[in-house]
């Protein structure tokens, strides 16, 4: 497998025939639970406190997309841009137990899972080669769901992907006219407006966007600006729970609707990347501010060529609030 560079979008695709492609995968014994008989490469574990031997682990994907060994030898032909996947692909498991997922675990588990994926991406960003760590999951077949273990996964690149690349020239953008950050801007308006939140919680903002791009589209924010996840990541025990239970509360609002969807966690870049576009990230402490994406799946309502050109989602954020604000959650 290797990336390839789209010469008229600029962004980053990784492509090749890939073997394994097809062929259906055997779980016949899970590689994450704790007791595991063939566990996968563990790269760091956050100690428990109760019963169990850890709470949450970071380990080496089995059949990773990106590999930490080697140059990317980033090279063009052309038009052409190509590089090897050099770069790194964990999975983060979120609990020790099959059946414990972010909506069902506790707020203390939950917390544990927030610390390591703080501490995961801390590490990488000291990869003076990485350009961003991205925190994603996906849950349920449609949403390419990979283990049945509750997990998230990290990757760590030589590119910026171009969702992120978008919202952060956005952002800068947006401070260089005003000098103010537009994610708080935002939770201002959201907050005053009180047509699109969905729930307060401490110090975190749950809500639909103004502009969805699917259906019962939610996002959480620190209300205090704060551009790097990883910093609050490992502040203060107090700050995670308030954090764990609201993304607790929402998972459950949204699998009232839906029990796919697709979580992104949207962090700042790394500013320890040495190229010319260094200079690009010198206000990013003030420019981005650190969120939760949430992308619900839902079958019924895709429109298959409008996703991807223009997003299409029929119902309205105004609408989505009041189903997810009344959506029955168990505390
Ligand atoms: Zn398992
Ligand atoms: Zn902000
Ligand atoms: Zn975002």
């Amino acid at each position: 497998m290797e990336l390839r560079k789209d010469p008229i979008t600029r962004s980053w695709v990784i492509t090749g025939d890939d073997p394994a492609e097809g062929a259906p995968r055997p779980e016949s014994t899970c590689l994450f639970c704790a007791d595991s008989p063939a566990p996968a490469q563990v790269i760091t574990t956050v100690p428990n406190t109760g019963g169990t031997p850890w709470s949450a682990r970071a380990v080496v994907h089995p059949t990773p997309l990106y590999h930490i060994e080697g140059e990317p030898g980033r090279r063009g032909d052309g038009l052409s841009d190509r590089m090897h996947s050099v770069g790194a692909h964990e999975v983060l498991v979120e609990n020790p137990r099959h059946d414990r997922h972010l909506w069902n675990a506790s707020d203390d588990e939950i917390g544990h899972f927030l610390r390591l994926a703080a501490e995961r991406i801390l590490d990488l960003k000291h990869d003076a080669r990485i350009k961003y760590v991205s925190l994603f999951k996906d849950y349920g077949p449609h949403a390419g769901q990979e283990f049945s273990h509750p997990t998230s996964q990290i990757t760590a690149t030589m590119f910026v992907p171009r969702r992120v690349l978008y919202e952060l020239r956005a952002g800068r953008e947006y401070f260089v006219s005003k000098e103010r950050c537009v994610f708080c801007d935002i939770l201002q308006q959201e907050e005053r407006q009180a047509l699109r939140v969905i729930e307060t919680r401490g110090d975190y903002v749950a809500l639909c966007p103004y502009a969805p791009r699917v259906p019962y589209e939610a996002w959480i924010l620190p209300r205090n600006h704060e551009a790097a996840f990883e910093r609050t990541g490992l502040a203060q025990p107090g700050l995670r729970v308030n954090l764990a239970a609201l993304l607790r509360r929402t998972l459950q609002r949204v699998r009232a609707v839906t029990e796919e969807f697709h979580l992104v966690l949207h962090t700042s870049p790394n500013s320890l990347h040495p190229s010319n576009t260094l200079g690009y990230w010198k206000t990013i402490d003030d420019d981005y501010h650190w969120h939760i994406e949430i992308l619900p799946v839902l079958g019924s309502k895709a429109r298959s060529y409008t996703f991807k050109e223009v997003y299409y989602s029929p119902v309205s954020s105004e609408t989505a609030v009041k189903h997810l604000r009344e959506a029955k959650i168990d505390g």
